[in-house]
């Protein structure tokens, strides 16, 4: 009997098409010119139902770090779906996966931090944090502490608390009803927002005491949290002045404010260092984890709560907080042979010590004296390009986003998958990429914006 004949691109576009909701997609629009077909990937590379190879210049999305095809992580996968597939960690009970990551976790991350808490996603491990820290103040006795300030242009998830403390336009328009008391503030990104003559350290203060302003018209005592990426990645890459979180860290401490770091994206080495807060020196109360807490291999969040916060947490009584899924034993056991993977191969080190500086200095070489690029930010294995009329002014092109995205699309009819934010372009391979995937990735994004402007 004949086996029947592979789907053709057409037939799986036709398919898509006609049953799948896309995420952040204008359906009509990708219907009409329909999706690349995503097949296989080994590496840093993809290959599409045409066979073509796709070099990834964003770690999928921002979490593939140990890169694609690690049979490490499908045997873990694999050996934990025998053994125990699912079971929860309510109602008493709990299983070696979840323990063993938990221990994990305490090992790795600063000292302070030897609770965790999971959950599915970033999004979740927002909403997690903002549970916490309620709790956390009722416990001390502070329930009027219910206000969180977080950023404009940060991004924290698309559940209505994750899109709610989120600062994006688009991610609050078709939400009429959002989650009480978020309140936001301005963001630290200094090529696009800071005065002609400010310096950066100037304006990275300015813009952390905005912070202090906030707290002090919304009154201390009714100030929970501040929430914020580390540096904001779905925002464009914005890597705040050397000023701006000493000032942040002094200004929560001074009033009694819980410091959230959102390490989904700058989490498990992204900058060189395994947590991005260490990489700016502060010292935050709660990290909301995901993305390569498992590379991207299976869903899973948690949330890295401090031991000041967690002790009252475990002295009072039940936390009214949890998932179907949280601490879901095959998740469990993919992250902790992708964390042993990080450590025992040295990919974190090589970040900070070789491809990071590599892929930096790359991209300045390429980018740093362009005609129509203003800066190049990041650290490790991330960058964003700005787009600029006139860069020594920081003057930027009207229609800036129009032309990020004729970048981003030139790229990926080049078989490089880079990213636009605003008049930003973006990339983040996976942790494992080589010197000449690296060159690869730098011509390419140069080939594809000295095409466009
Ligand atoms: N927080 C940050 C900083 C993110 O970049 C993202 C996703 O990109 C999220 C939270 C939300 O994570 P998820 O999409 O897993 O819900």
């Amino acid at each position: 009997q004949e086996s029947a004949p592979a789907p053709t691109t057409a037939d799986y576009r036709a398919l898509d098409a006609a049953h799948h909701l896309h995420p952040f997609s204008d359906m009509g629009a990708l219907n009409r010119a329909g999706s690349r077909v995503i097949v296989k990937a080994d590496g840093v590379y993809l290959w599409d139902s045409d066979g073509n190879r796709i070099i990834d210049g964003m770690a999928g999305l921002w979490c593939v770090n140990v890169g694609y095809g690690r049979q490490e992580l499908a045997q873990a996968a694999y050996r934990q779906l025998r053994e125990l597939p699912y079971y929860n960690t309510f109602f008493k009970t709990t299983h070696p996966p979840v323990i063993a990551l938990s221990a994990r976790l305490a090992a790795l991350t600063p000292a302070p931090f030897k609770h965790f808490f999971y959950c599915n996603s970033g999004s979740e491990g927002n909403d997690t944090a903002l549970r916490i820290v309620y709790r956390y103040w009722a416990a001390q006795g502070k329930a009027s502490k219910k206000y969180v300030i977080a950023r404009k242009n940060g991004y924290h998830g698309s559940t209505i608390a994750g899109a709610t403390l989120g600062g994006m336009d688009s991610m609050h328009e078709q939400m009429p009803s959002k989650v009480e008391h978020i309140v936001h503030i301005d963001q630290p990104y200094f090529f696009g927002e800071a005065p002609a003559q400010l310096s950066p350290e100037a304006f990275g203060l300015e813009r952390a005491r905005q912070l202090e302003a906030k707290i002090l018209e919304l009154g201390p005592d009714n100030v929970a949290a501040f929430v914020a990426e580390p540096f904001q990645g779905a925002g464009g890459v914005i890597f705040p002045p050397s000023t701006y979180w000493p000032e942040i860290e002094r200004i929560c401490r001074r009033y009694d404010v819980l410091l959230v770091a959102d390490e989904v994206i700058g989490g498990f080495g992204r900058t060189g260092k395994w947590f991005s807060h260490q990489h700016f020196g502060f010292e935050p109360d709660l990290l909301t984890l995901a993305k390569g807490l498992t590379s991207g291999y299976v869903p899973m969040g948690a949330v890295a709560v401090h031991e000041r916060v967690a002790a009252p947490i475990v002295e009072n009584g039940e936390f009214n907080h949890g998932h179907t899924y949280s601490g879901h034993p095959v998740a469990a056991a993919v992250a902790v042979a992708n964390l042993t993977l990080l450590r025992d191969e040295g990919i974190v080190e090589r970040v900070e010590h070789d491809t990071g500086p590599y892929f930096q200095s790359s991209l300045r070489e390429a980018f740093g004296h362009h005609p129509r690029i203003g800066e190049v930010a990041g650290a490790g294995l991330v960058a964003g390009i700005q787009l600029a009329q006139s860069p020594r002014e920081r003057t930027r092109f009207a229609n800036g986003s129009d032309i990020a995205l004729a970048c981003r699309d030139r790229a990926f009819n080049g078989n490089l998958i880079m990213r636009a934010s605003g008049d930003r372009l973006i990339l983040s391979p996976p942790l494992v990429v080589s010197h000449a995937e690296i060159d690869e990735i730098v011509d390419k994004a140069k080939h594809a914006i000295d095409a466009t402007l």
